[in-house]
């Protein structure tokens, strides 16, 4: 029977697995396909306190996770394949492994959604990005491109202005899904353009290991066009990785958990922190601080039972 299991172990997972094992708890966190989260996707962290010059993503998280170990947290590599929280103690299931948890904290996630492409997938990191407020800034100076039409692509572009000179949206239609003020907010920035009606059908050039384009095709006119770039960026939306906890947890529409009074759930006893209840901030301190609050609510909630 374990204290603390802490499923996820991106910033969240791990500073949850920090303050649980310093007080004691030794939680044990399990890593998933996607262990480390989307930092480990990013190159340069500039933004998180305490690294003046900045800390590259992956490297940021093997330190959180040495600090977590120092503390006595144990790790589980493996995926989640089922969660049963209509009783305590919680049972959580690794494949064959089950594991019993006195309180659960859920730092699974929210995985950015990306096109499919093979070329996609090998320049991830190298030119695309699905996080424009953690790659915005290397590309000073150049022209960047933002795949999707919602708010999430619209705020991408709008920051991107801040450094790019020119920031062109490949949207599927010729609507935005964005709200009005954002829309207007992209109708008022002359460095942004619009491409309607258009798919990314290939990013160039995986074999160089850079972007220096998209392939494009109007799904109106069938036509294809190459649009030079030296940056895209996936503005297409994220999915929180919830699907476990379907009909256990209250969840949003999108299938965000609700948290209420910190990082409490709707089941007592369990708490969930970072990018699967957070569609809004999405940031590595904000998700490390939301594990904090997990981890101190779990604490508390064991200490108020004995
Ligand atoms: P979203 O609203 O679902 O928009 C995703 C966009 O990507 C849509 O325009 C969609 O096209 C396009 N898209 C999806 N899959 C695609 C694909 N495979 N290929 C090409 N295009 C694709 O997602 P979001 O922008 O991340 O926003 C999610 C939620 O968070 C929304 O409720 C949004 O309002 C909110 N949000 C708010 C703020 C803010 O208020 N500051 C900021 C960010 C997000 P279609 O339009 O054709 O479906």
């Amino acid at each position: 029977m374990r204290n603390v299991v802490i499923i996820g172990s991106g910033p969240a997972g791990l500073t949850a697995a920090i303050y649980a094992g310093r007080a004691n708890l030794q939680p044990l966190v399990i890593r998933g396909l996607e262990a480390g989260g989307q930092l480990t996707l990013t190159t340069k962290v500039e933004n998180f306190p305490g690294f003046p010059n900045g800390v590259q993503g992956p490297e940021l998280i093997d330190l959180m996770y040495k600090q977590a170990t120092e503390f006595g947290a144990e790790f589980k590599e493996g995926n989640v394949t089922r969660a049963d929280l209509s009783h305590r103690p919680f049972v959580i299931e690794v494949g064959e492994e089950r594991f019993e948890a006195r309180t659960l904290i859920i730092a699974s996630g929210a995985s950015a959604k990306l096109l499919g492409l093979e070329s996609e997938r090998k320049l991830l990191g190298h030119g695309v990005s699905t996080c424009a407020t953690c790659d915005g800034y290397f590309f000073r100076g150049k022209e960047v491109v933002v795949v999707g039409g919602g708010d999430t692509a619209a705020e991408d572009s709008l920051f991107l202005t801040r450094y790019a000179t020119q920031v062109s949206i490949i949207h599927r239609r010729d609507q935005l899904r964005a709200s009005k003020i954002m829309q207007d907010r992209l109708r008022r920035n002359e460095k942004i353009k619009f491409i309607w009606n258009s798919v990314v059908m290939d990013i160039l050039d995986a074999e160089k290991g850079e972007v220096t384009g998209v392939k494009l095709r109007n799904v109106k006119t069938g036509e294809e066009t190459f649009q030079t770039c030296d940056g895209v960026f996936m503005g297409i939306g994220h999915s929180p990785n919830t699907a476990l906890f379907r009909g256990q947890l209250a969840m949003d529409e999108l299938g965000y958990l609700i948290t209420h009074d910190g990082a409490k759930t709707s089941v007592s006893g369990v708490f969930a922190v970072g990018d699967v209840r957070d569609r809004v901030y999405r940031q590595a301190v904000t998700a490390a601080g939301s594990g904090c609050m997990a981890a101190i609510d779990a604490e508390r909630f064991l200490e108020a039972e004995h």
